[in-house]
């Protein structure tokens, strides 16, 4: 196995550490019923996108972080 021969500076450690940043989650406001919502994403109030119904009405997708238990 390979043994690291000495510490990681705490340059190189920083430096490797400039891709661990997440960016933020763009959220827009549903031009139809003003509800905030992802960009380039169906409205999951009122289940429309680009002024067309692509959900059915009262149909909500699961959210992944809502599970129900
Ligand atoms: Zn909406």
């Amino acid at each position: 196995m390979a043994v690291p021969k000495g510490n990681t500076s705490k340059s190189k450690r920083d430096k490797r550490r400039t891709h661990d940043k997440l960016s933020p989650v763009n959220i827009v406001e549903c031009p139809r019923c003003h509800a905030k919502k992802l960009a380039h994403r169906v409205c999951l109030s009122c289940g429309y996108y680009d002024n067309r119904q692509v959900l059915k009405s009262g149909e909500k997708k699961k959210a992944p972080a809502a599970a129900s238990k």
